[in-house]
């Protein structure tokens, strides 16, 4: 006779857990023994045996075991302890970058450890940095596991063995519960081949030893590919519900070409090309309709989006509208700022400006401006929907460089846009090519408009991969490039996590290159100067009193200099190429032939290779995305971390590519003929995250 069901049974039913764990817990969203079986591994360790160090690979995860032979601070370019561990085969060093003095004499000559991590290249040759390690007392047996180790996903304060052992604690009530409710018609699991929920859960957290410990490899274990359909199709319902509650809604019907907007056209420098042409009919129809438009542009850089923007606000705005567009960096919306008040001023149009810097009376006045609808166009960042900004008629949103804001936080906004019974247009716009996987699930709530075509006269960037060894010839082709009156980029990446010492990085490097290159004018911007510093050092580069510019990667969007024809990237290896293409895109903006170097840091591995490589054969977004997405790493965390995008538990975008088409055939049935079982799908795989839902 089965049990009470596995979502009421409480975890203080388990063994050691208290109410203060089961705080923990609750905040990784667990809130009972079923809660548990969904906490799924963000990946397996093979602690079931020891490696030799002379057999280790660079890039492979290895558990050695040795003694300790020299232990020692070193100052290299960062202080760090350095430890030579050998097992008679070879040697090996760890690196600890921060280690306390204990720590230290722990880890004294003649101790013995056991420890597991990533095989590196350093200074020492092979390096493990940072590994776990267990020191072993003399004599003693370490026993090794004999099962693949599952790495769960936790919080400060909850080990990662203890929450382990409440893990398998759950798996043992499986059992005696009959299971976990499989909401799946069993005939669409039959016709798609899934194995049973229970079972799906069991292999998830108790992997065969021979399966692969790499999720990203192409053999997924049936019990990931059915958790992995059913978190996918749950997300799809989600965004599939949305749009059709979305579509219930009324919006303002904007009445299409107003005369407004040919006068527009009429002014600008140039006429729109083909695929702006049919972008912004697809926009204007949808403006037009009387349910809110939820639109994604996509287009490469360069490839005009602004105008398109400004068209739709003007079909806004001339059926007595406002719009608000939002950007993701100040520097980005200060650049839009520049654009709509050059382009709308003519029309008599109103333009304002928020962000959260702007304070006191000049708020005040904004705000009053806003909410009396004299305002017709606000531009700023996230500051446009804080609470106390009230808009008299606001009709259309456009949202820049969407992949920054993350979809939940797109679907927030929804809400709090909505103005009584009219809910205004959505338009958001990416540079960042999604690939089409991606929009499928990601953005299945949006229709797409993708403008496929550059402007006329624009030339390919050349690309070159450059050791870091050859730093002295890149400094000379800068050198070149000014004195030919070109302008150049000079891209600092990111050293830390730390935005403060990636400053500092170019800092230093602006000042090298000051005086490695004595006859050409440097100037530095990085995201910690002030507004009107980096306004000034942008338009002195824009007026070409700056001719070599060092930045951080706080240039990525929103800068227009045509003139600049180099740019030099260093460290790219530690950048996604979605992010070097954004900034490549930053030259090849004038009629000169354009060059981008990558100056990668020697050694670089195989894949970092390949991945660089991409970017030396393609200038196309599309493409560099989809490339992106294939080709990341193995072992990487899944999901948001990777996509900025969205979280998943157990599905992989990249990997899971080909279960989408069923996912969405699915979704399709299941919204046909079994609505009931939508909200508790939803429930278990998007759970709290979900308030958005009731809208
Ligand atoms: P993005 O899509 O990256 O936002 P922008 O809108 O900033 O691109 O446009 C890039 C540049 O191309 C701008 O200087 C813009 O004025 C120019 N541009 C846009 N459309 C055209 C066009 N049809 N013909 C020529 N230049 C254009
Ligand atoms: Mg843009």
């Amino acid at each position: 006779m089965p049990g009470p069901a596995l979502d009421q049974i409480s975890l203080t039913r388990l063994k050691g857990v208290g109410p203060s764990l089961a705080q923990k817990l609750s905040v990784l969203g667990i809130h009972s023994v079923q809660d548990l079986l969904f906490h799924l591994p963000l990946r397996y360790e093979d602690r079931t045996r020891i490696v030799p160090m002379r057999s280790v690979r660079l890039g492979e995860t290895v558990q050695l075991e040795g003694e300790v032979v020299e232990s020692r601070v070193t100052f290299g370019r960062r202080r760090s302890l350095q430890c030579t561990v050998t097992d008679q085969s070879a040697f090996i060093c760890l690196r600890f970058f921060h280690f306390s003095a204990s720590q230290k004499n722990a880890l004294a000559p003649g101790t013995r450890i056991r420890c597991y991590g990533e095989v590196r290249r350093g200074r020492a040759g092979f390096e493990l940095y940072h590994p776990e390690y267990k020191v072993l007392k003399d004599g003693e047996v370490e026993a090794l596991t004999d099962a693949l180790t599952p790495i769960y996903p936790t919080t400060e304060g909850l080990q990662q063995g203890r929450l382990r052992s409440i893990i398998s604690q759950a798996l043992e009530l499986l059992d005696t519960a009959g299971g976990v409710q499989d909401f799946l018609p069993t005939a669409l699991s039959r016709q798609l081949g899934l194995s049973g929920l229970t079972e799906a859960i069991r292999l998830i957290h108790r992997p065969p030893l021979d399966a692969p410990l790499d999720w990203s490899a192409a053999g997924m274990n049936p019990g990931q590919k059915r958790l992995a359909f059913e978190e996918l199709l749950a997300h799809r319902l989600c965004m599939r519900r949305f749009r059709n509650d979305s579509n219930q809604q009324q919006a303002p019907q904007l009445a299409a070409e107003p005369p407004l907007l040919r006068q527009f056209l009429q002014q600008l420098p140039f006429s729109l090309t083909a695929a702006q042409r049919r972008v912004s009919g697809e926009i204007a129809s949808d403006l037009a309709a009387s349910h809110p438009m939820l639109r994604l542009l996509q287009g490469d850089v360069g490839s005009g989006k602004t105008v398109i923007a400004a068209l739709s606000a003007l079909q806004a705005i001339a059926a007595g509208y406002q719009v608000a567009l939002m950007a993701p960096t100040e520097i980005l919306a200060e650049q839009h700022l520049n654009n709509f008040q050059h382009w709308f001023a003519p029309l008599g149009l109103r333009v304002g400006w928020l962000s959260g810097k702007i304070k006191g009376t000049t708020r005040k006045t904004q705000l009053a401006s806003l909410a009396s609808g004299e305002c017709q166009l606000l531009i700023g960042t996230h500051a446009l929907f804080q609470d106390d900004v009230s808009y008299a008629k606001l009709g259309l949103i456009i949202i820049d460089e969407q992949h920054r804001f993350g979809v939940h936080q797109r679907l927030a906004l929804r809400d709090k846009a909505a103005l009584g019974r009219l809910n205004p247009h959505q338009l958001v716009m990416t540079a960042t090519p999604i690939p089409r996987t991606l929009a499928m699930s990601a953005y299945a709530d949006l229709d797409n408009s993708i403008i496929d075509e550059l402007p006329p006269g624009r030339t390919p960037v050349n690309t070159a991969i450059i050791s870091s060894e050859r730093r002295s010839q890149v400094i000379d082709s800068i050198e070149q490039a000014c004195a030919a009156n070109s302008q150049a980029y000079w891209v600092c990446t990111l050293i830390e996590e730390s935005e403060v010492l990636q400053c500092q990085a170019a800092e230093v490097t602006a000042e090298q290159l000051t005086s490695a290159l004595p006859r050409v004018r440097v100037g530095l911007i990085h995201g910690r100067m002030k507004p009107a510093e980096k306004q000034s050092v942008m338009d002195q580069f824009k007026r070409g009193e700056i001719q070599l510019l060092v930045a951080t990667t706080v240039i990525e969007v929103g800068v227009d200099v045509p003139n600049a024809s180099l740019m030099v990237i260093e460290n790219p290896e530690r950048l996604g190429l979605a992010q070097l293409h954004q900034l490549r895109g930053r030259v090849g903006r004038g009629a000169k032939q354009s060059h981008c170097l990558l100056l990668y840091q020697s050694p670089l591995s195989e894949a970092g290779k390949q991945r660089l490589s991409v970017m030396r054969e393609s200038n196309d977004g599309f493409y560099i995305a989809e490339k992106d997405l294939e080709l990341r790493g193995p072992g990487q965390v899944l999901g948001t971390q990777q996509t900025g995008l969205m979280t998943f538990r157990i599905a992989d975008i990249a990997r899971d590519a080909g279960l989408l088409d069923e996912v969405k055939d699915a979704s399709e049935l299941v919204l046909r003929q079994h609505a009931e079982i939508i909200d508790p799908l939803i429930d278990r795989w998007l759970g709290a995250r979900t308030s958005y839902v009731n809208v």
